[in-house]
Parts: structure tokens; C-alpha cells; sequence
């Protein structure tokens, strides 16, 4: 698995809050987000939940750091997340693929999910910048997401954001 990927986690866990709709308000919704990735689920308590919410304003408040120029903030709180959540490198050849880097992550869901998304988020700062965070500009709209390549003119999460704000 490529280790950018797992920044991946910072965007689905951020983007479960709209402002419309908090999509990560109980057992069942925090079981849908962990669905895609079965090596996260696990047993899961409100404890968990509440865990994972404030987890959700933490990855939010970097990449909003970081998007505001703050970057030395963003990488502050993100090097004391990567204390906090360690992860252990391990070779993986599951299911058929070659051999492969995998994260390996102990303790509770929201502390493998903490750890999979901090180092995700640090490799891909490492590679792309820290400019490649984006925060959608749709007032309606709170979605992260990550410029791809150099062009970093995107200004919205989705096609959909920039259709509603150009039709207004
Ligand atoms: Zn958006």
C-alpha cells in the first residue's frame, strides 16, 4: 500500500462533518466510515466515538492551520499526533500482492485510525508540501481535500461545490 494513501483517512474522517449534517453521530455512522476498511474495525464503544470526533477537530485544525499559512503550527500538532500514535513498519504480502510497506497500528480504532492518518498526512506533506491541503471555499462546505500535482488553483472539494457557488 502506497503510504500517501493512508492521508486518505485524514479526508474521510474530517469530511464526515457538514454543516448541514454531522455524518458521524453514532455507533452505526463511525461503523459505516470504518466499512472500506475492515482492519479497523473492531469492537467499538461511545467511548470510540467521542474518541474519533475529537480526533476529527484535531486533523481539522492542522490542515486549517496549514491552508491559513500556518504552517509551522500544522506541523507542530502534527509531529505531537505522530508521538502520540506511533506506528510499527511491517511487510505485508496479503492476499497475493507482492511484497508491500504496511502500517501497523496498536490499541483502541481511534488510536490505529490516528496513527494511519498522522503518518499518511505527514508522508504526503513530505512529498507534495505543505500547500498540497485545500479547504473547499463553498460557504456551504467545510470538505478538505488535496491538491494533486502542482496546480493548486482548486478551490472546491467537488464539481458539485463549484457548480452550487458559480450558480449563485
Ligand atoms: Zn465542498
Amino acid at each position: 500500500m502506497d503510504l500517501v494513501s493512508y492521508a486518505d483517512l485524514v479526508v474521510e474522517l474530517v469530511n464526515t462533518h457538514d454543516p448541514a449534517e454531522d455524518a458521524l453521530h453514532d455507533l452505526d455512522s463511525l461503523r459505516a466510515l470504518l466499512t472500506p476498511r475492515p482492519h479497523l474495525l473492531g469492537r467499538l464503544t461511545y467511548r470510540d466515538l467521542e474518541a474519533m470526533r475529537q480526533l476529527r477537530q484535531e486533523l481539522r485544525g492542522i490542515v486549517e492551520a496549514a491552508v491559513a499559512g500556518e504552517d509551522d503550527r500544522a506541523a507542530e500538532g502534527l509531529n505531537a499526533m505522530l508521538i502520540r500514535h506511533p506506528v510499527h513498519p511491517a511487510l505485508s504480502d496479503h492476499d497475493g500482492h507482492p511484497w508491500h510497506l504496511h502500517l501497523t497500528e496498536d490499541g483502541s480504532v481511534p488510536d490505529r485510525y490516528a496513527a494511519g492518518a498522522a503518518m499518511g498526512l505527514a508522508v504526503l506533506i513530505g512529498e507534495r508540501g505543505i500547500g498540497a491541503l485545500g479547504l473547499c471555499t463553498s460557504r456551504e462546505c467545510r470538505n478538505i481535500f488535496f491538491h494533486t500535482g502542482s496546480d493548486r488553483s482548486q478551490r472546491y472539494c467537488s464539481d458539485r461545490c463549484g457548480k452550487r457557488d458559480g450558480g449563485q
